[in-house]
């Protein structure tokens, strides 16, 4: 099948059905300073299964028992996706693989020149006998093997022939060539991968790049071009150095520019990638492609203006296909329509006077270098349109309790319109404690979620002011605020609350 475009013939041997493994859980979890306890993993994995993965691979059972309590544990559940636990070439890993009760093997064995003399000291023959050996043990011992070959892309590609022929021979189900260091290129991978499909006999040819040269997803579309049927990767892109592929950019570029669908539920994206976000502890760039924050976000005047138009003016990619949401900010760069916009969100119709000093304000604060939040757009507006400030939440009195040996325990008094309503709670720490003691207090919090959560103290020293800044969702509507204090739990509830009240406050035009 070929299609012509720009005058360029693009020769794609897509596979009907391309497979997605992912291994956020193993190559993922590799990233330094990320390390999941089994609980962690096990949500993870759950939400892997519900986006439609083929293959989750939960980790590495050789490597510690708490890798093997985690594979256990996400085998029990019984999820559709098949369960795989990576090994080396050895008797001892394949044998934990068996213990964890994974559906499948991910054998990886080292087959460049560079590996084969630096790492294990082994010659290229004596890596076909291990080989042999250990896909036939794997085989007897009931798994499903994934062969791969590490370092694929800097092996001398007859011998890599070589040694997936041999274990294919032996019984591998699948095979898999690895860019470890991530030095393919889009051109090279074609090239590579439609090689190894003309010459291999097996079902299953996978991919598996690495972002060392920000060309992962470019290196495994190529490869899936050329006729690869898997890939291997992880949500944002997680993974050792500067990452694997990642899982929600091959899937959209496939769908959205390659017109290549594969099964799974766009629609879930954004929520995994903040779900790992926040389990492994590793933010997401905000200029992410597909799930960063700003990915949705505009706040240029000449975008907002086309974008409230048309989304496609500025959408190559709509926030609902991967659960997102679009947000106009406020900032420097704001043109009166977002602007007015966003105002109309909250109920305030200003005339287009008082629109335009609104908006010379914003561009004011912008120039000092400060961030405009939507509960500073909110002040701003009120100070111009001459509104009595409302503010239907104000904070009366907060106690918090923690230490060691005390559970985070915090209580509030807010003003909440005219009447006072109080509210406590418990919290993995003294922050959490406090927010969810304001949440207990007003039930209007019900539907509204905090969704970003981020800390910075603006000057040194442990006396330090710290800022936070919170995004905060409430059906579609979501808002920014800030806190600046010199006490954390403070600023958070400063922040908190200033995002509800945003939220929650709908002027009427009587
Ligand atoms: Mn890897």
């Amino acid at each position: 099948m070929s299609e012509v475009k720009w005058g360029i013939t693009l020769f794609n041997r897509f596979s009907d059905k391309i497979r997605v493994f992912d291994t956020t859980l193993r190559d993922g979890e590799q990233t330094p300073g990320v390390s999941l306890t089994p609980e962690n993993k096990l949500r993870i994995a759950q939400k892997l299964d519900e986006l439609g993965v083929d293959v989750i691979e939960a980790g590495f059972a050789a490597v510690s028992q708490g890798e093997m309590d985690a594979i256990k544990l996400i085998a029990k559940q019984n999820l559709k996706a098949e369960i795989c636990s990576a090994a080396r070439g050895t008797k001892g890993d394949i044998n934990a693989v068996t213990k964890s009760d994974a559906d499948s093997i991910h054998l990886i064995i080292p087959t460049s020149d560079l590996h084969l003399k630096f790492k294990i000291r082994k010659t290229r023959e004596e890596i076909l006998k291990i080989t042999e050996e250990r896909v036939e043990q794997a085989k007897k011992q009931g798994l499903i093997v994934e062969l791969s070959a590490e370092d694929a892309t800097r092996t001398d590609v007859n011998f890599l022939k070589e040694f997936f022929s041999k274990g294919i021979a032996a019984g591998a189900d699948r095979v898999v060539a690895c860019d470890t260091v991530g030095v393919l290129t889009p051109e090279k991978a074609y090239d590579l991968f439609s090689d190894l499909r003309d010459s291999l006999q097996v079902p299953i040819v996978s991919v598996h790049c690495h972002n060392d040269f920000g060309m992962a997803v470019a290196n495994s579309i190529s490869a899936l071009r050329a006729g690869a049927n898997q890939f291997h990767a992880t949500i944002n892109g997680l993974g050792e150095r500067a990452g694997n592929a990642s899982l929600e950019e091959i899937v959209i570029a496939l769908k959205s520019l390659y017109k290549k669908d594969v099964e799974i539920k766009t629609g879930l994206l954004y929520s995994i990638s903040q779900l790992v976000s926040r389990l492994t502890g590793i933010y997401v760039q905000p200029n992410k492609a597909v799930v960063g924050e700003n990915a949705f976000t505009h706040e240029s005047g000449i975008h907002t203006q086309g974008l409230l138009a048309n989304p496609l003016t500025y959408e190559p990619i709509s926030p609902e296909l991967v659960g997102g949401t679009r947000r106009i900010s406020s900032g420097k760069h704001s043109g009166i329509h977002g602007i007015k916009d966003t105002l109309d969100k909250m109920g305030l119709e200003p005339t287009n006077e008082q629109l335009k000093e609104i908006a010379l304000r914003i561009k004011n604060v912008g120039d000092k270098g400060k961030i405009v939040m939507d509960a500073d757009l909110l002040a701003i507006t009120e100070t111009v349109m001459g509104l009595n400030k409302i503010k239907p939440i104000q904070l009366k009195e907060i106690t918090v309790v923690s230490g060691d040996k005390v559970t985070p325990t915090a209580s509030v008094r807010l003003r909440l319109n005219k009447k006072e309503v109080c509210g406590a709670a418990f919290g993995v720490g003294p922050v959490d404690a406090a927010i969810n003691a304001v949440k207990a207090a007003i039930i209007e919090t019900e539907h509204i979620h905090l969704e970003k959560y981020h800390v910075k103290a603006i000057t040194g020293g442990t006396d330090a002011m710290v800022e936070v800044v919170v995004t905060m969702r409430k059906g579609n509507r979501k808002v920014t605020a800030m806190g600046v204090r010199g006490d954390i739990v403070m600023a958070s509830i400063e922040a908190v609350i200033s995002g509800i009240n945003v939220l929650t406050t709908f002027y009427n035009s009587e």
